[in-house]
Order: structure tokens, then sequence, then C-alpha cells
């Protein structure tokens, strides 16, 4: 198949780990590359936010990136990229008039808006990938949400207008009924984790009990409450990882909030915060942890879990999202109310006196991840859905010929 993607603010060849690149960049690339590795010709579109990078490249995974003018070329938030979608439409359908793709993937509501304004007039199917619900965001967020006004009504207008749509989890399928979607319109496909670069690597055995936390820096991912829990876990260290590159931390307003709360509550001394880390780099950070801790106050799907259990390591999370999918508790980890600080010092506490239970735990998400969530079954799965779409698509029409 002829596959585009649409990435508007997340290039799969982009850093991970600052405020804006995250999940959907690695998801993006992972399936990319794997779709290509299955001899599909995907491209993947997606802004151009830097005046000197290539329009057109080929990523070393085989799939092609192409970079699209719309907006300034350098990076913008991306809350603040709607009113270019217009003009990245208009691009992607002269390019689909030249060269027509037989099934438009979308990642994320812009390039939703994106991509079926400029496919319908083609008759060119799209499948779409929300990511994260404006809805949800707005539940948890209140008025601190800086998305544009208009993101829940595009999303209730995907809902209706694309030919299917790809959950991360069930529990976003419940967001989605909600919101319109008819059941028939939306399969689960999770997420997914590199198994061959995610692996178990033994503890340093350097005598410290360590917790680590991986993602974003924004207030959502719940570090706050890890680094209260830390107040009540004495001679524990944590280690974050994420957000700007090391040397600019100091200046990062979350790292300086988070140090404050942790200076106040005397655990500052065993916190390291340590700037994002490359993809490639985080399978020797997660195995310094003897617990990965995930404990987002909402999560569409949250990857880093599922990083954790593939290297062995046993996660404590929150019961949101996509983590009520991935973590088994009792079996590959704990799930504990979010924002619950409180909960997860005692359950933290339980887990790091207990090195049997932590390495059953961890046993079983290697078991788990590889079982579920590898890149090539994700990819698989993604497939079939656009087999099925293209083939309804065309079934009318081949009915009209008859
Ligand atoms: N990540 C990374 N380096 C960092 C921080 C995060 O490579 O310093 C990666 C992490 O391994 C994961 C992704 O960014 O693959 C985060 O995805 P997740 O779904 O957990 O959260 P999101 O960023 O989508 O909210």
């Amino acid at each position: 198949m002829r596959i585009a993607m649409v990435s508007e603010h997340a290039d799969p060849l982009g850093a991970v780990g600052g405020v804006d690149a995250g999940g959907q960049n690695v998801h993006v690339a992972a399936l990319a590359a794997h779709l290509a590795s299955r001899g599909h010709e995907v491209t993947v579109f997606t802004r151009r936010d830097d005046a000197a990078v290539a329009t057109r490249l080929r990523a070393p995974d085989g799939y092609l990136v192409e970079h699209v003018p719309a907006g300034p070329p350098s990076e913008v938030p991306k809350d603040e990229l709607w009113p270019f979608m217009a003009d990245f439409a208009r691009y992607l359908a002269a390019r689909w008039a030249a060269e027509r793709p037989d099934v438009v993937h979308a990642h994320f509501w812009m390039s939703g808006a994106a991509a079926t304004s400029a496919a319908g007039p083609l008759d060119i199917p799209v499948v779409q990938t929300f990511h994260a619900l404006g809805t949800v965001k707005r539940r948890y967020q209140g008025a601190h949400d800086t998305s544009p006004l208009a993101r829940t009504s595009v999303e209730r207008e995907l809902c209706r207008t694309v030919d299917h749509v790809i959950a991360t989890c069930s529990d976003e399928v419940a967001e989605l009924r909600r919101a319109g979607l008819p059941r028939a319109k939306v399969s689960v496909v999770p997420c997914g984790v590199d198994v061959a670069r995610f692996t178990p690597a033994p503890h340093p055995g350097d005598g410290k009990q360590r917790l680590v936390v991986v993602g974003r820096l924004v207030e959502r991912k719940g570090v706050a409450d890890v680094v209260d829990a830390m107040a009540e876990l004495p001679g524990v260290e944590l280690l974050v990882v994420g957000g700007p590159a090391r040397d600019s931390l100091a200046l990062d307003p979350e790292v300086q909030r988070l140090r404050r709360r942790a200076a106040a509550a005397g655990s500052l001394q065993r916190i390291e915060f340590f700037g994002r880390v490359c993809h490639d780099s985080l399978p020797a950070v997660f195995a310094l942890a003897d617990v990965v801790v995930a404990v987002p106050w909402y999560e569409p799907f949250g990857i880093v879990p599922l990083e954790a259990m593939a290297c062995g390591r046993p996660v404590v999370g929150s019961a949101v999202g996509g983590l009520l999918d991935t973590i088994l508790p009792g079996v590959t980890g704990e799930l504990i109310p979010a924002r619950r600080s409180d909960l997860l010092a005692i359950t933290l506490r339980d887990l790091l006196a207990d090195g049997r239970r932590r390495a059953a735990y961890g046993a079983a998400g290697v078991h788990r991840a590889h079982q579920h969530y590898r890149w090539e079954q994700v990819a698989a799965e993604t497939e079939d859905v656009y087999t099925r779409v293209v083939e309804s698509v065309s079934a009318p029409a081949a009915e009209a010929l008859r």
C-alpha cells in the first residue's frame, strides 16, 4: 500500500522529551518503520520547524519524511499551530492530487482536520488516531488547558467524517463513544515497544534503591506526586529523566517548581533531574531502576510503562487511561489512584521491601510486552485496519462498475 501519515507537530525524526515531543513522535516513527519493513511505501508529512532541514528525506528505517511548509520554519508550541493548518491542508491536497496514496493515517486532531480536508475531494480513505482528546484535557486541566477553542468540536466532527478511528486503549473507546463515534468505526490497536532495544539488563547492584520517572516534564505527568512521596521514603533515590536538555534544566519552570517542593520536604539531595535522554539510551536508564513510577493525572496511552516492562522493571502507575490496559496489578506492577502521593508512598515502600515480588513483576512485564505490544504486531494490526478501510471504500465503486 501507498500510505500517507500526517503528524503535524510530531516529527518522527525529531528529538524526544521536550514539552511537545513525546509518545506521538516515537509512535509515528516506529509505526512508519515497521510498515515500511512490511513492504509498504510510507511517507510521513510533518510541519517544517527548521529552515535548514531537507523538504523530503528518507529515514534510515526506510520511510520518507516530507516537511510541509506551514507557518514559520521554526519551533512553534503545538497549541499555536491551528492557524497554519489550512496551509498544511492545501499542501497535502496538491501532493496527493499528484501522487495519490491508498490510505491516509492522521495522528492528532489538527492532522485529522488537514488530512480530511485534503483527502475528502480525492476520495482517499482516512484513518484517525487522536493520541489525546480535547474533552479529557479540558476535564483535567480546566482553565490551564491552552488548546485552541475549536479542538473539541473538530474532534467531534472527525468522529463523523473519518473512515475509521484507531484508539490506543479501551478507556479511549469509551470517551469516543461519548463523542458520538459508532462502535463499528473504532478499533483498538495499542502503542508498541521495541523489544529488541528495550531488554532486561541487570540492576547496577550499587546498594542503592532507586525509583525512575521518565517523561515530558508537564504538570499532568504527576512528577510532583512522586517528589511528595519521596519524603516518606527515607534512603530511596529518585532519578527524573525528561524535560529540556541537561544544560538548560536550571531555567525550566517545572524543574524549579519540583526542586522547591523537594527542598521544602527535605528530600532534594536524593532527587536527580537528568534532563532529556535520547530514546536509544533509555534502556540504560531503566536498568538503574528498582521500580519505575508513572503516575500521570490522565494518560491517553503511556509508552513509558511499556518500555519499563520490556526492560523487566516493575511499574507503579496511576489507574488512568492506557495504564489500565498495560499494567496488570499484582502481576506486572501496581495501580493506584492518580494524585495520591500518600498511597504512592505506601505502595512503593512495600514493593521496595520485597525483592522477590519486584523480580516476579519484572519477569511478567517482559512476557506481557512481548506477547501483546511488539511493534511488529502493532504494525500488522494497523495494516489490517487500513486494508479493511480501503476495501470498504472501494467496494461501492466496484459495485457501480458491475
Ligand atoms: N522519551 C525519550 N526521552 C526522554 C523522555 C521521554 O525518549 O528524555 C520517550 C519515552 O521513552 C517514550 C516517549 O518519549 O517513548 C513518551 O511517550 P509516553 O506515551 O510515555 O508519553 P507522552 O510524551 O506521549 O505523553
